[in-house]
């Protein structure tokens, strides 16, 4: 499966001890992240992870791309409810583009923990009938 991952700020050390905790499960699939958040995942994990723009650098919309194109199957995307960020709009618009395409996203830790599992299961492997290109 191709997993995206893109934390907030202030939701990075979360993004990178998520990964460090399933480390096994995230490595059996293929990865890639916003830029600051793919950096220090990879440097934390040594996880192979394809590194896209910083996400005010328009990174959220090369994922938003892959989601139109239906290469991606699942998106964790920890957001920071609090702060308002310049590229909002273009965030809501990838969650929308999750919602048009049907794809399981998580935007905290309690639903990116139970998608993983339903990922280690098998649960979500629906994704590759729909998605018959995408890596294992
Ligand atoms: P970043 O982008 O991983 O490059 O920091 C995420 C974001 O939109 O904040």
């Amino acid at each position: 499966m191709n997993i995206a991952l893109i934390a907030h700020d202030t939701k990075k050390e979360l993004m990178v001890q998520f990964c460090i905790a399933y480390c096994g499960i995230l490595s059996k699939h293929s990865l890639c992240a916003t830029g600051t958040t793919g950096k220090i995942v990879s440097e934390a994990t040594g996880l192979s992870i394809q590194r896209y723009l910083s996400g005010a650098q328009g990174g959220d919309q090369q994922i938003a791309a892959r989601i139109s194109c239906n290469e991606i199957d699942l998106l964790l995307f920890f957001r920071d409810p609090i702060s308002a960020k310049p590229h909002e709009p273009n965030e809501m618009n990838l969650l929308r583009l999750c919602d048009v395409h049907n794809i399981p996203l998580a935007t905290n830790i309690a639903t990116a923990e139970a998608l993983i599992h339903s990922l280690e299961r098998g649960d979500l492997d629906w994704r590759d009938i729909v998605n018959p290109t995408a890596d294992s």
